[in-house]
């Protein structure tokens, strides 16, 4: 069966070109069309795999483009249209480098919480349980209570975007406006998100958007049967979740899974590519993982 993996931002060549080595040794990386051909049963794509690359970082225009065209393979990206015509940082990239203990006293103030609550847990978990504007909050009180500077934009420029979309190499779809974690928002924030990424990336290429990539991409915890509607609703024939699962012609076309892989060496690698798929369920099942993770955030913050 086919299997979509999955990165993001890449800060080292060599370690996106010896994972391409691991991947190449075993699967043909193949353009969504492959892919869209299993789905539609004209295919078994048998071994193969597609690359997707999200969130638009900057790195996908300097490291992942010149890898993938020296190599003639294709992958999909999925970008907001927002911060790469608006110059700015998601909300986790913004606060990424931030003290972790400073940005718990931030985050309790913003939830005029005791901090006591949030000892011990990591702040950009806590922060996954939140919304977008207590997010922002969280940031604007941190920068200005610690005299922090706002980062440079990190995500590739509207000429960048262009020449991405012109050179054969991506196919290009939408990841919301700003970000947040759909599932933590209102109806009509979450509606918009998805929507309006989809129209304004559609104007900025010229063409109609039919993919797209939920933030964080846990189906139930990061989004639901809502978002999958609201894609639909915004024409979305492709939408595509995290699940450490192969393809399979029973998967539902708004929530289609893909493997992350973000470290590791070649041996690491070739082991998650092997075990991975029997290997995951086993973990979820008996240790931590983020679900259960952010699912104690909430109770541990919000009850009694
Ligand atoms: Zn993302």
């Amino acid at each position: 069966m086919p299997r979509i993996i999955n990165f993001h931002d890449i800060d080292d060549r060599q370690w996106f070109e010896d994972t391409l080595d691991v991947i190449q040794d075993k699967f043909e990386i193949v353009p969504f069309s492959e892919i869209k051909k299993f789905y539609k049963g004209q295919s078994t794509a048998k071994n193969t795999v597609h690359l997707t690359v999200d969130d638009g970082h900057i790195s996908t225009y300097t490291l992942i483009y010149p890898v993938l065209k020296e190599r003639g393979l294709t992958a999909s990206i999925f970008v907001s249209p927002k911060v790469i015509s608006d110059r700015t940082n998601f909300w986790y990239l913004e606060s990424a480098e931030y003290d972790k203990q400073k940005l718990r006293e931030c985050i309790s103030e913003v939830l005029k919480l005791n901090i006591e609550k949030l000892n011990g847990f990591y702040p950009r978990s806590v922060m996954k349980t939140l919304r977008l504007d207590q997010n922002w909050e969280v940031i604007e009180l941190y920068r200005e209570k610690f005299n922090e500077p706002i980062r440079d934009c990190q995500y590739i420029n509207p000429v960048q975007l262009i020449e991405l979309e012109k050179s054969g190499v991506f196919d290009i779809g939408a990841h919301t406006m700003n970000h947040p974690i759909l599932a933590n928002e209102t109806e009509r924030i979450s509606n918009f998100e998805i929507a309006e990424s989809v129209r304004m990336l559609s104007e900025m290429l010229g063409r109609e958007v039919d993919t797209f990539a939920y933030p964080n991409g846990s189906p139930i915890l990061d989004f639901g049967k809502r978002e999958m509607n609201f894609a639909k609703d915004a024409g979305i024939k492709y939408a595509f979740s995290f699940l450490f699962k192969d393809l399979s012609r029973n998967d539902d076309l708004l929530s289609i899974p893909r493997y992350g892989l973000h470290h590791g060496d070649k041996d690491f690698i070739r082991k998650k590519l092997t075990y991975g798929p029997v290997w995951e369920p086993i973990k979820r099942m008996f240790f931590s993982n983020e679900d259960k993770y952010r699912k104690k955030i909430q109770k541990n913050l919000f009850q009694n």
